[in-house]
Formats: C-alpha cells, sequence, structure tokens
C-alpha cells in the first residue's frame, strides 16, 4: 500500500484524498492544513489525521478543538508520495521541504511548469512521470484539452488545435471571484497561457487558445477546432471518443442543455460532491468539415484532475502502467458516464 500524504486541503485537496483512500493499493497517511475551517472539521470526521502545515499556527487547532497529529514535516517524513495541493505558488514554496526528506512530490496545476521534471496527464504522457521527482499535474484547462488531443493525434494526427475557453469566474465556494456581471476577455492577449500549457504536455503541438471569464461558477465551456491531418467523419470520432473512458459523451436523448443540468445529472447519479470526472462533451457538437473537427465540452474543474492525481501516485512510484493504473483508478472512482 502506498502511503499518501496530501499538503493542502482544499477545492483539490480533499477530492483527491477521497479518490486516494477509495484505491486498492494506496491509503491517505494524513492531511495537512494551515488553518481550522469547516474542511479540517471534515477531515477529523472523515479519520484523516490532520497535520499542521505551518508551525506557528497549531496552537488555532487545539482552540477550534481539533486534535492534531503532528507537524506537516512527520507527515512529509514518512509517506511514500506527498500531493501538493495548496495554493498557487505555495507548491514552489514547498519544494525544498519535500526534498529535504527525499519524498517524491505531485504539484498542481497553478505551479509554474518549470518547478518540476513533468508536466503529466495520464492519457497523453503517464510514462514520462515513472520514477519522476518532482511532477505537475497540470490545470483542469488543460487536462481537459489533453484528453481530447491524445486520441485525436493517435488516429489522424494534428495539424492546429484552436480553442475558446469560456471560464467560470471562481468556484462555488469562492466568494472573492467575479465577474459578478460582466464577460471579460481573460487574459485579454492572444494566445491565452492555456495553449502553451498544453504543450508542456505535446511538446510539437500547434495550438492557439483564446481566454474568457463569465459569472459562472459551475463549469468551464470549451469551444474546440482542430484540424487534423486527414479527412474524417463525425461518426468515427465520435466512435474514437467512445472508447475513452473520461470522455463522456453527452447523449442527445438525456436533454442536457448546458453545466446546470450536467451537475444535477451528477448529483442525481449519486457522484460526491456533484463531481464529473469527465470531460463532457455534448455529441451532436461533434462535427467535421473535411479536415476540421469542431466540438463543444464542459470541464468541471474542481474534480477533472482528481483521477490524474491518482494516476500520477502511480506513475511517481512506479506501481503500474498507464493502461493498469487508469482502469484502476476507474473502477475504484466509478468514472465511465455513459
Ligand atoms: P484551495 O484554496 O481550495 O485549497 C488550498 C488549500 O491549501 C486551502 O485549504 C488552504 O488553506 C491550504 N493552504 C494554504 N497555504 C498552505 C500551506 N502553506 N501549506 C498547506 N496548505 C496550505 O485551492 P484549490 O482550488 O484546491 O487549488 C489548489 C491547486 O490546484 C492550485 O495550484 C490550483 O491552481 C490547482 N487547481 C485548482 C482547480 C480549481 O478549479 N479549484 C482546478 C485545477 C487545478
Amino acid at each position: 500500500m502506498q502511503q499518501v500524504a496530501i499538503n493542502g486541503y482544499g477545492t483539490i485537496g480533499k477530492r483527491v484524498a477521497d479518490a486516494v483512500r477509495q484505491q486498492p493499493d494506496m491509503e491517505v497517511l494524513g492531511v495537512a492544513k494551515t488553518r481550522p475551517n469547516f474542511e479540517a472539521e471534515t477531515a477529523i470526521d472523515k479519520g484523516f489525521p490532520l497535520y499542521a502545515a505551518v508551525e506557528e499556527r497549531t496552537e488555532l487547532f487545539a482552540e477550534a478543538g481539533l486534535e492534531i497529529a503532528g507537524p506537516v514535516e512527520d507527515l512529509v517524513a514518512e509517506a511514500d508520495v506527498v500531493v501538493d495541493a495548496t495554493p498557487s505558488g505555495i507548491g514552489a514554496q514547498n519544494k525544498a521541504l519535500y526534498e529535504e526528506y527525499d519524498t517524491p512530490a505531485l504539484y498542481q496545476g497553478g505551479e509554474d511548469a518549470d518547478l518540476v521534471d513533468v508536466s503529466f496527464n495520464a492519457r497523453s504522457n503517464f510514462e514520462d512521470a515513472v520514477d519522476a521527482d518532482h511532477v505537475r499535474v497540470v490545470s483542469c484547462n488543460t487536462t481537459g484539452l489533453s484528453r481530447v488531443i491524445a486520441p485525436l493525434r493517435e488516429e489522424y494526427g494534428v495539424e492546429k488545435v484552436r480553442a475558446t475557453l469560456v471560464r467560470r469566474g471562481g468556484d462555488p465556494g469562492q466568494s472573492d471571484r467575479g465577474p459578478i456581471n460582466d464577460i471579460l476577455p481573460n487574459p485579454v492577449t492572444i494566445p491565452s497561457h492555456h495553449g502553451p500549457d498544453v504543450e508542456t504536455i505535446f511538446p510539437d503541438l500547434d495550438i492557439d487558445t483564446l481566454g474568457m471569464k463569465v459569472p459562472a461558477t459551475l463549469m468551464h465551456m470549451h469551444s474546440l477546432n482542430v484540424t487534423l491531418e486527414e479527412d474524417v467523419d463525425a461518426a468515427d470520432v465520435r466512435n474514437l471518443f467512445a472508447d475513452e473512458s473520461r470522455l463522456f459523451l453527452i447523449p442527445e436523448r438525456m436533454d442536457i442543455d448546458g453545466s446546470g443540468k450536467l451537475k444535477e445529472y451528477a448529483l442525481d447519479a449519486g457522484r460526491p460532491r456533484g463531481d464529473l470526472w469527465e470531460n463532457c462533451l455534448w455529441a451532436e457538437s461533434i462535427s467535421t468539415e473535411g479536415r476540421d473537427f469542431y466540438c463543444f465540452q464542459g470541464i468541471h474543474q474542481e474534480s477533472d484532475v482528481v483521477p490524474e492525481n491518482v494516476d500520477a501516485i502511480r506513475a511517481v512510484t512506479g506501481a503500474a502502467d498507464a493502461e493498469e493504473s487508469i482502469a484502476t483508478t476507474d473502477e475504484a472512482l466509478g468514472i465511465g458516464l455513459r
């Protein structure tokens, strides 16, 4: 059993902790937090040993009546792998800690690519992360793009990707984010940083991305155009994608017209927190015109990177190959909406 530490128990960290716990070959050794809040209380209720991420704040937990198992250093020292799910930029500050204890570390998409040896997407470049010490699980948007690009590249070859990313202003719990009543080109410069980020997974890919932010919290929406290296038929692309467990082709019969109904469906289906770990592609939107492919996909920013973190744990520990890891993760979580 791989012993996994989770440093940073917020939106991503708490989901990764639950996902790790569901795997047959790994255990949550503990989770580290900076302050006692509702998430700290939930961690204790779930039986996750809680460690103090910042020494000077340890007594805040005692004042809140929460038992601390020790300082984060103890957790990192004991762990086989640490998943750093702290806010952007804090992972970089924590790198020295992981190096001090010689514990392989996974970082999230908010960190710079040059912090790590490998940027990771399980479907696209699992092998690059085998036995690496510092791996970055790419952002929700980059994960969503990579999962579509990988099979298209393998099957048809990709000449050029153009993607417009309509991004949620903040997560549901982020009461300080916006816009509240606006539509922002964000960033206003083109290309957005997402294209270069996808190139950390596919270094030779030609991709341009445009970003916007809108007053929504549920999901991102991607409008995609990929020019392939050969003429393609939309039905063939649909069949190709149907074999990909992390691509959910929303069937027309379900009458799901947007992010709201997608989330409702996930909740009705009993998904924890209404999470949608898969890219959600509208099957009807999959269209082709000669070598050009088009589609719309919804990306649940809070959860699509969660199975990727689980797979990255197996990659850095050499515990499984890509196919085996993805299958194990999918089965343990129940991934594969149809
Ligand atoms: P978050 O703010 O929800 O959670 C971060 C947690 O880390 C909080 O509990 C915070 O208290 C804690 N923390 C802060 N400083 C810490 C420290 N020094 N040591 C330990 N814990 C500390 O953030 P998040 O949304 O989970 O994002 C985490 C990372 O995941 C970022 O790199 C982000 O870019 C990336 N990411 C976020 C999303 C998303 O939509 N939320 C999607 C993909 C990737």
